[in-house]
């Protein structure tokens, strides 16, 4: 088998910070080169034509409400260490000056720098999935940039490729920090990174996301961007939205009315 320079330092860096044998490392370069097909283990089958996104409206957001990160986090097992250095999440409030940087103007005090929700942005061209050397995640045919824990070997690449900071990492064991386990939904190991799936597993069933159905204000809209019918499509038709860091082209599906 023949490498390439960039799948040569690849191979390289892998041994070198997992001590893997060259076979190994090689078997986890080969496998980046097979991208997951629909219908796989690896990616569950998604509608083609369709292409999910969200709209986030946080002027209807009540301050102090979580309902929607208690409901995601209590869906997906996401454990809670009680300490923000092994915080992971996959839905929370973070400051608006944090994700949307320079337009956030100083004379705007008092609504100016609010938390605003924040999660993975399913990008279009998403850089995470790109540079994860055994395909643990993976773009499906509808946009969900899905996570494959059995897969993940803990490299971190995805997140340091993420612009966003919406990926989060086990670096303690997740299993005892779940509150309320929900047996319907896979734990995770330590030392697996993971983030938001926009609930695939719920909308292959045609239910909306967790957050989305439980939030009791309506801030949150889910569709899809391909039908011109769409609830979604309306609100991105009337309404003026933002999304974050747009100059890097990897095109978010999730979207701020502001
Ligand atoms: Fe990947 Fe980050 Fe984009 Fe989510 S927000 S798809 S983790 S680059």
């Amino acid at each position: 088998m023949k490498f390439n320079r960039g799948q040569f330092l690849k191979l390289t860096a892998l041994s070198a910070a997992f001590g893997l044998g060259g076979k190994k490392a090689i078997s986890l370069i080969a496998g980046n080169e097979l991208r997951a097909a629909p219908g796989t283990s690896s990616a569950p089958a998604a509608d083609p034509k369709k292409r999910w996104g969200m709209t986030i409206e946080m002027g209807k957001c009540k301050e102090g409400c979580n309902e929607c990160i208690t409901a995601c986090h209590t869906t997906h097992n996401v454990p809670d260490h009680g300490n923000p250095k092994d915080e992971v999440k996959w839905i929370w409030k973070e400051k608006k000056s944090k994700i949307f940087g320079e337009q956030v103007h100083p004379y705007a005090e008092k609504n100016g720098d609010k938390p605003f929700l924040y999660m993975c942005l399913q990008c279009d061209e998403p850089p995470c999935t790109r540079v994860c050397p055994v395909n643990a995640t993976f773009p499906r045919e509808d946009g969900i940039v899905m996570m494959d824990f059995h897969r993940c070997i803990g490299c971190r690449f995805c997140m340091a490729a993420c612009p966003y900071g919406c990926r989060s990492f086990n670096f303690r064991d997740p299993r005892p920090a779940i509150k309320e386990l929900d047996t319907s939904y896979p734990t995770r190991s330590m030392g697996v990174v993971e983030k938001c799936n926009f609930c695939n597993e719920r909308v292959d069933k045609g239910n909306l996301p967790a957050c989305v159905e439980t939030c009791p204000e309506k801030v949150l809209t889910f569709g899809d961007l391909n039908d011109e019918n769409s609830e979604i499509r309306e609100i991105l038709r009337t309404r003026e939205t933002i999304q974050p860091k747009t100059e890097l082209g990897t095109k978010p599906s999730v979207f701020y009315i502001v």
